[in-house]
C-alpha cells in the first residue's frame, strides 16, 4: 500500500524498494497517484482504490492501472469503455461487507449476482473487501470474512483480498490470495493490544537552533502557557506544526537527546518547539545538535498517542521541509 505518497514517506523511493523486495502489486488511493507510480514501476500491478469517475476511464486504461470499482455505476463506466476502446481492461471489485464506506453493498451485490453479464468485457483480476475492526479481536471480523466468502463463491473466479496490516495478524484464513499492508510496512503497530512485531523504520530528528537559560517565574512561548518554576534550560528546535509536529503535542510530547528525555513545554509554533533540557547534558543539546522526535525512544505510535491521534496521521502529515534520507530496506 503506497497511497498518500507511501504514508507520507515517499512513494517514488519506497515503491521501487518494495518491488526489489518482491512485491508485485501496489495500491494507491487516487488515479494521479497510480499514474505517477506507473512512471516509476512500468511492469507492476498498480491498483487504485478510488474508483473511476466518468471521464477518467481512458487515462486508467492507457496507464495500465487496475481500478478498484466500488459501485455498479463504475462497473458500467468500465464495461462501456471496454466496448468503446475494444479492450478487456483489468479491474478489481470492492465488496462492502460491513464498513458502509466503499464497495458494493448488499443490494448492489445481489444485482451483480443476478446479472453477471454486467462484467462482460472486463477482466476481473481480484475481489476485495476491507475489515472495519481488524485491530481488535471482534466477531465482526468473522462476519465480514463469511459474507465475503459467500459472495465470491458465486462470482467469476479471481484472486481475493481481505486484509490490510492488522487483518494479516488475525490468522491465515484472512490472508487469501493477496494482502494489502501499509501501516505495518512503515513501522506502525498492526496489533495495538500487543507489542509491535514490526521494526521501527522511520526516524525523525530535529535540530537545536538555540539553547538558553530561563529564570524562575518567566514564561515560554505564545500565550505564556508554560511558567518556569525553577531556573531552567530551554532549547528551541526547528520543527513545528507546519512539519507535522501536531499542535496537540504541547505539554504532552517528549524528544530525546541521547538517552535523556526532554518534555515539550509551551505551545507548538509553526516552525518551532521549545523543550525543557535542564536535565540534558549540555554537550548533547547546543545549537546544531539533533533531538530524536520519532525513533527507537519515541515510537511513532507513542507520539501519536501523545498527540491524541494514530500513527497513520503522524506519518501522513510529516512536512515537506525535512532533509530526507532513504537508507533502503533490510530484513532483520
Ligand atoms: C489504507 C488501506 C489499506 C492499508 O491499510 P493499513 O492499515 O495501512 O495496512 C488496505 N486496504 C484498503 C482498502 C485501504 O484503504
Amino acid at each position: 500500500m503506497v497511497k498518500a505518497d507511501a504514508y507520507g514517506l515517499g512513494a517514488a523511493t519506497i515503491g521501487p524498494a518494495l518491488r526489489a523486495a518482491g512485491c508485485f502489486s501496489f495500491f494507491t488511493a487516487t488515479i494521479d497517484e497510480a499514474l505517477a507510480l506507473r512512471a516509476i514501476l512500468p511492469a507492476a500491478d498498480i491498483y487504485e482504490l478510488g474508483g473511476v469517475p466518468s471521464g477518467a476511464e481512458r487515462d486508467v486504461i492507457a496507464g495500465g492501472i487496475i481500478p478498484v470499482l466500488n459501485h455498479l455505476g463504475e462497473i458500467e463506466v468500465m464495461a462501456a469503455a471496454a466496448r468503446r476502446f475494444d479492450v478487456r481492461p483489468p479491474v478489481a471489485v470492492h465488496i462492502d461487507t460491513g464498513m458502509n464506506r466503499l464497495g458494493l453493498g448488499p443490494d448492489e451485490l445481489e444485482t451483480l449476482l443476478d446479472e453477471r453479464s454486467r462484467l462482460d468485457g472486463l477482466f476481473v483480476r481480484s475481489w476485495i473487501t476491507h475489515l472495519a475492526r481488524a485491530d481488535e479481536v471482534a466477531e465482526m471480523n468473522i462476519r465480514q470474512l463469511c459474507r465475503f466468502a459467500a459472495a465470491v463463491a458465486y462470482l467469476p473466479d479471481a484472486a481475493t483480498s481481505i486484509s490490510a496490516s492488522s487483518g494479516i495478524f488475525l490468522g491465515e484464513e484472512f490472508h487469501r490470495d493477496m494482502v494489502r499492508p501499509g501501516a505495518a510496512l512503515y513501522g506502525i503497530n498492526p496489533t495495538p493490544t500487543r507489542s509491535n512485531p514490526m521494526d521501527a523504520v522511520v526516524r525523525l530528528d530535529a535540530r537545536v537552533l538555540q539553547a538558553r537559560t530561563a529564570e524562575a517565574g518567566t514564561t515560554v512561548g505564545y500565550g505564556a502557557t508554560h511558567t518556569v518554576k525553577t531556573r531552567a534550560r530551554i532549547a528551541t528546535l526547528g520543527i513545528g506544526y507546519a512539519d507535522g509536529y501536531h499542535r496537540s503535542l504541547a505539554g504532552e510530547g517528549f524528544v530525546w537527546f541521547g538517552e535523556v528525555a526532554a518534555p515539550v513545554v509551551g505551545r507548538v509554533s509553526m516552525d518551532l518547539i521549545t523543550v525543557d533540557v535542564t536535565d540534558v547534558p549540555e554537550h548533547l543539546c547546543e545549537p546544531g545538535t539533533l533531538a530524536e522526535v520519532i525513533g527507537p525512544h519515541r515510537p511513532v505510535d507513542q507520539v501519536a498517542r501523545e498527540a491524541g491521534t494514530i500513527g497513520y496521521e503522524i506519518l501522513t502529515s510529516l512536512g515537506r521541509r525535512f532533509h530526507r534520507l532513504h537508507l533502503g530496506g533490510a530484513a532483520s
